[in-house]
């Protein structure tokens, strides 16, 4: 990838990708980084260049305008086709709540499964819908899922030409909350329970993309690498940003604090700075998974990962960053420097879920509130009480009651999306936790 000044400001045809693992190899379009999700090499694909944003891209009256604006150079489309392919997909409100002391939380939890999968999934879906259809092809999308993304992806590729999703989640082992949005009947979408753990479900999925009876399935996998999740992901971050410049009328760029387990988010917002948006740095918020905050802070070294552990916030619970190879390779030697981590433990979550609804009157996820401990410890230890702070609110708290009320003593306020499914039909069928059993379904 060139370097930010150097990027072509008005395109040139569609953008193309490298391997993480080969920046001087050869480079593939979108539809086949997409479709593949990984290089050949096992690399992660980085665009070889950068558009930098339209001048006009903070007149954009919603995200959907803004995604459109934005993404029409990545994908080599006039901004009324992008429109057209991507508007309802980013049809979803992004509210920044003031709080005090010149913090506001971007709130990313309004879409129909409430936490910031929803964009990169629908996204995907609508890009993998088009890719598949100039082949004339189909795809099989195989997500074992123990959080978020199952949920997320289910809802957004359901019913796109062509997509077939197939999820496998551990029963037993997902809160309630989290498998009625997993088993709700969808168009296209198969759920499976698996009579073992979230590791069988994930073994499961390796062998069956690796079993070349599944080929002519076109299997394709919806994780936290693919390009299609990274584009969409991107276009919040300026549109806070926006917001904050023009709704609330701070004049210096913010620093963004994103709460993190795989860096997908992370990586997507730094992105945006390379497109041009102006950002007075970044902070990563981890929970007791450390691995980034601590190679951050010099003590572990790249790709130096040790295990995972499990948390409250349990959609960080990430040992091993799937994106840190790339965001490694899209900052290079200025990493350190422009990006502070922290990691917090559970029982200072707790503290801080309930100091935020003591002081705001506002319930937040467990994943919210270790970006808002993160910020406190930031400013206390650098002195940067007066520089604007966007918080990622990356989940809806409805989604973690029992989190909610260990912290607060009370319910989490309902979500209507969240209420709707308690009454909407289900669709789950029970599966043996072996390679054998998938493939059978698979091909049945
Ligand atoms: C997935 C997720 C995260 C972590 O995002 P990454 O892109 O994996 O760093 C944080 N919060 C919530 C609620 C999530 O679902």
């Amino acid at each position: 990838m060139s370097d930010g000044s150097a990027d072509d400001p008005v395109g040139g045809g569609a953008v193309r990708f490298r391997s993480t693992r080969a920046p001087g190899g050869s480079a593939t379009d979108l539809d086949a980084a997409l479709l593949r999700g990984l290089a050949d090499d096992g690399g992660l694909f980085l665009p070889e260049r950068v558009p930098r944003l339209p001048g006009d891209w903070r007149d954009a009256g919603d995200l959907a305008e803004l995604g459109a604006r934005v993404l029409a150079p990545w994908l080599g489309e006039s901004e009324r086709a992008a429109a057209e392919l991507l508007g309802d997909a980013l049809a979803i409100p992004v509210p920044l709540r003031p709080l005090s002391d010149r913090r506001w939380l971007v709130e990313l939890f309004h879409g129909p499964t409430l936490s910031f999968k929803d964009f990169g999934a629908r996204v995907m879906a609508r890009l993998t819908a088009r890719a598949l259809a100039r082949r004339e092809g189909r795809a099989t999308v195989l997500v074992a899922t123990s959080g978020d993304t199952g949920s997320a992806v289910a809802d957004g590729f359901a019913g796109q030409p062509g997509l077939e999703v197939v999820l496998l989640y551990p029963e037993g082992k997902v809160s309630p909350v989290q498998e009625r949005q997993l088993i709700a009947e969808r168009e296209g979408v198969r759920a499976f329970a698996v009579r073992g753990a979230f590791d069988d479900c994930q073994r499961m999925v390796k062998a069956a993309f690796r079993d070349p009876d599944l080929r002519e399935l076109g299997l394709t996998s919806a994780n936290s690498i693919n390009v299609g999740r990274l584009l969409p992901q991107s276009l919040y971050y300026l549109w806070a940003a926006r917001q904050l410049e023009v709704e609330a009328g701070e004049g210096r760029p913010a620093r963004f604090v994103v709460p993190s387990g795989n860096l997908g988010n992370l990586t997507a917002g730094v992105l945006a700075e390379r497109m041009g948006l102006p950002v007075e740095g970044w902070l990563a918020a981890h929970n007791a998974n450390d691995y980034f905050p601590e190679f951050l802070a010099a003590r572990r070294g790249a790709f130096d990962y040790r295990g995972t552990v499990a948390t409250l916030s349990n959609a960080m619970d990430v040992g091993a960053p799937s994106n840190f190879e790339r965001l490694h390779a899209l900052l290079d030697d200025a990493l350190p420097g422009r990006i502070d981590g922290a990691s917090v433990d559970d029982a200072a979550t707790l503290a801080r879920m309930a100091r935020t609804e003591r002081e705001e009157g506002l319930q937040v996820c467990p994943h919210t509130a270790v970006g808002l401990e993160a910020l406190a410890r930031w400013r206390a230890a650098s002195g940067g009480v007066d520089v604007p702070a966007l918080v990622l609110a990356t989940a809806h708290p409805a989604k973690f009651p029992e989190a909610v009320r260990r912290a607060t003593g009370r319910d989490p306020e309902p979500a209507p999306a969240l209420e709707a499914l308690k009454s909407a039909p289900t669709r789950v069928e029970p599966l043996e936790p072996t390679a054998e059993a998938l493939r059978a379904v698979l091909l049945a």
